[in-house]
């Protein structure tokens, strides 16, 4: 299986190939297979890619808002026409299986097109002084650079690069070395799509090639989606230098489930929370608690729709789960199940490793849930990102808005209660950014997204995102003299 691209990146609307750069092997996670070999970006690159976004950027703020607005409409339709085979690419680059992949085109067409779409309706405001006025305008920042995961690489590309170009901004954007396949395919489209030649331009790399993207002079915003450790690099590279920052970072969010909850819902919220995309997605809800009335009936649901899951070939249309990223995560995961296990968390389904037919290299972990856990247990307060939910009881309210509040993460939360006032007085004191009720893991282009505390500053989605990638001018307008003693 061969998914090797024209070069390894995409500047001034073309591949560029710059073989001095460090190699990147492009692994399918199912096989262990090479797919693809790159090079990570010289120093060379980096200037020729902020060069060429620089060189752009002007010309692209001064199109009229709705100009800007149809090119990104046009990426969308390209990204919905090509589905399948973007599908199938992100497939082979994450493990993820193509029941789901084969989504993530319309993800991010819906990013094009909801940003295409307002950006003409995104504008100051007239402000009355009595004898003058005022107007503001939203102008955009500049060059931003766009710095992805690997969970949902095409998703992530789509969702800093359309907000971005929307206000007028350019952007060069690097994959994470582990998934760097889709954001070129976007790229390509977005040419295609009509976007002037060096608005969008890829560059491929490890952190190195981040840092020097984060830091350097050119650029005005750096936006973020990866771990608290890389945030903490970025942010200090990016504050020694004033630039704006996005960052959407990990989570260990907290789903609580009352005991007049709809168990099957319940269920599948909790199921949806922890295994969809092997569980590698940062707003899972990885710390379920249970209300005592409810446990029994839960777990029993939860056992038997757990072991329906169906891991295995992640092209084949009727498997669930595929395998995690890559050796190192998935000895992380599997380290974290030893971990759970040594501080006495009993394992209810799962834990092992499945040996599946013609994928002996394949980093599969079956999906795996531990129930009897505690607050302390290090199952239970580190990000794990891989398919492992932890199970936890309460009994009252109060108590389990402390305990889930008890985490220096924030990105998402769930409640499930068929009592409406239960419900939005708990998601008023949970300290998420992005809550749910009676569901879980629902992003719509149309809600801002973001976390609370280490999980991120800033906000994606929504009109939140223009304005992280814009900023404010205010003009005062005087229609009469000028007073003046002088
Ligand atoms: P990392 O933090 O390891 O990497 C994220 C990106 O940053 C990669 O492109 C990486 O490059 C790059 N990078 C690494 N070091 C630096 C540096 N010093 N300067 C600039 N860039 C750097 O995260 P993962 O890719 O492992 O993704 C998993 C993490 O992302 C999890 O913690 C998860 O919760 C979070 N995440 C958050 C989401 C959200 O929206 N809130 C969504 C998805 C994931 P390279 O890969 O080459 O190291």
């Amino acid at each position: 299986m061969k998914a090797q691209p024209l070069a390894s990146h995409y500047i001034n609307g073309a591949y560029v190939e710059d073989d001095h750069g460090r190699s990147i092997e492009v692994i399918y996670p199912a096989t262990g297979e090479i797919i693809a070999r790159l090079y990570s970006a010289t120093s060379d690159i980096v200037e020729r890619a902020v060069g060429a976004a620089r060189a752009a950027q002007g010309k692209w703020a001064k199109l009229k808002p709705v100009a800007r607005g149809r090119i990104l409409r046009r990426a969308a339709d390209i990204l919905r026409e090509r589905h399948a085979q973007l599908g199938r690419l992100e497939t082979l680059d994450t493990g993820r299986v193509i029941q789901e992949t084969l989504g993530d085109p319309g993800v991010a067409a819906n990013a094009m097109e909801f940003f295409g779409g307002a950006i003409a309706s995104f504008y100051g405001d007239y402000i009355d002084l009595g004898q003058s006025f005022g107007y503001s305008r939203r102008e955009p920042l500049g060059v931003c650079v766009g710095i992805g995961a690997w969970n949902f690489p095409i998703q992530i590309a789509a969702m800093k690069a359309a907000p971005a170009l929307a206000m007028g901004n350019a952007m060069v954007f690097k994959p994470s070395e582990n998934t760097p396949l889709s954001a070129l395919a976007l790229a390509e489209i977005f040419t295609e799509a009509g976007l002037p030649d060096g608005v969008f331009n890829v560059v491929q790399g490890y952190g190195d090639v981040g840092e020097a993207l984060a830091i350097h002079e050119t650029v005005a915003k750096v936006s973020l989606t990866g771990s608290v450790p890389t945030a903490r690099k970025v942010s200090g590279v990016a504050a020694s230098k004033l630039k704006h920052i996005t960052l959407e970072l990990g989570g260990k969010s907290p789903v609580i489930v009352f005991d007049d909850a709809e168990v099957e819902n319940a269920v599948s919220g909790a199921l949806a929370a922890n295994f969809y995309a092997n569980g590698e997605v940062c707003t899972n809800g990885t710390r379920i608690f249970l209300h005592e009335g409810i446990r029994d009936r839960f777990l029993k649901r939860l056992t038997e729709r757990t072991k329906n899951i169906r891991i295995g070939d992640p092209l084949d249309p009727e498997t669930h789960m595929g395998p995690l990223i890559n050796k190192t995560q998935h000895q992380k995961v599997l380290d974290y199940i030893a971990i759970g296990k040594t501080e006495g968390a009993t394992l209810l389904c799962g834990g092992g490793v499945p040996r599946l037919q013609g994928f002996d290299s394949g980093l599969f972990v079956e999906p795996t849930v531990f129930v009897d856990a505690t607050d302390s247990m290090t199952i239970a307060r580190e990000e794990i990102f891989g398919p492992v939910m932890t199970v936890l009881s309460f009994r009252h309210e109060d108590d389990v808005i402390r305990r889930a509040n008890d985490t220096q993460f924030g990105l998402a939360a769930g409640v499930f209660t068929r009592d409406l006032s239960r419900a939005h007085r708990v998601i008023t004191e949970l300290q998420a950014g992005t809550c749910w009720i009676n569901t879980y893991n629902r992003t719509p282009i149309e809600l801002p997204f973001g976390g609370y505390k280490h999980s991120g500053i800033g906000r994606e989605n929504a009109l939140a995102a223009l304005s992280h990638y814009s900023q404010l001018k205010s003009i005062y307008v005087e229609t009469g003299d000028i007073a003046n003693p002088y």
